[in-house]
């Protein structure tokens, strides 16, 4: 296969750290925003408190991890994420503004400033590195496929090739699009991975690719129409988009990172979102790169 990305990074995942609560509630319960902090002067985290409110650019489309809900809040595992950063920066979740991002506009909007951060399956990679900088990894996905029920062309998840002449559908400006394009030049774009799935029901596109995640989640909104193929071919390091150099932020939203995964929050987030559909994998490190 000429096409796998290492992630080296990863060695010596935090087992240890992960704290089983016992406790799985469905519903989210809120992390406990924390009362009494200071900031050194000058710094984000200082701002971002004094102001009472933090912008994060999310998505709004994908179930399971950022899909806007009946009162427009979005709701899953990134928008629990930014809520646990929010709560150490003493920021409760009802002053967040979470602001609609696609793929292909996460990298402007950090940089000119429309929102604080991005928490959006945003994939760590050196391209992005050129102009933003990323916290995390906090989860790790792997780029796939999304076909008819039945997988009539028979796609295999593991092996980009068996895309054979198929027409596949995915968005501009993800590293879905660029991954796919290194095996097949039939392939159309979207702004957004749910305008897909109409192209692939009328016939117009074959499968949809891109991470095993989002894939799970778009069946699971459309019970008995899709399925997602057997195995990835990509690493897919899930990122915390932020301003280029501002490393104390960096340093803040790492050390809250790892907080989450030995204090249970990380878990409790996975598990009220992720977790209906899907088991409770192991943190990956963070990579203080
Ligand atoms: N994780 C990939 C990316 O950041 C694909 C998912 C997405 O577009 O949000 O490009």
């Amino acid at each position: 296969m000429k096409f796998k990305k290492a992630f080296t990074a990863f060695a010596g995942l935090a087992a240890a750290a992960l704290v089983l609560t016992g406790c799985s509630s469905g519903d989210s319960s809120e992390p406990e925003v924390e009362s009494d902090v200071s900031f050194e002067e000058g710094t984000t985290m200082a701002q971002l408190n004094a102001d009472q409110s933090i912008t994060i650019g999310v998505k709004f489309d994908q179930p399971l991890f950022g899909l806007q809900g009946p009162d427009g809040t979005p709701e899953g595992f990134d928008i629990e994420i930014g809520k646990i950063i929010a709560a150490k920066l003493g920021i409760p979740a009802e002053n967040i503004t979470w602001t609609e991002t696609v793929s292909q506009n996460r990298e402007p909007f950090i940089q000119q400033g429309q929102v604080d951060l991005v928490i959006a399956t945003y994939t760590i990679n050196d391209e992005r590195k050129e102009v933003i900088d990323f916290a995390g990894p906090y989860y790790v996905a792997g780029q796939s496929f999304l076909v008819p029920e039945g997988n009539p062309l028979g796609i295999d998840g593991s092996d980009p090739e068996s895309v054979g002449d198929a027409t596949i559908c995915t968005v501009t400006g993800s590293t879905s699009e660029d991954n796919i394009r290194e095996y097949t030049d039939n392939v159309i774009t979207v702004d957004k991975y749910s305008d897909c799935l109409e192209p692939i029901r009328t016939g117009e596109a074959d499968a949809l690719t891109t991470d095993n995640v989002i894939l799970a989640g778009l069946v699971d909104q459309n019970e008995g129409e899709f399925e997602v193929t057997e195995g990835t071919f990509t690493e897919e390091p899930y990122g915390i988009g932020l301003e280029k150099g501002d490393q104390e932020f960096r340093d803040f939203i790492n050390d809250t990172l790892e907080e989450s995964y030995s204090d249970g929050a990380w878990e409790a987030a996975w598990t009220s979102t992720v977790g209906d559909i899907l088991p409770t994998p192991e943190p990956p490190a963070v990579d203080r790169y």
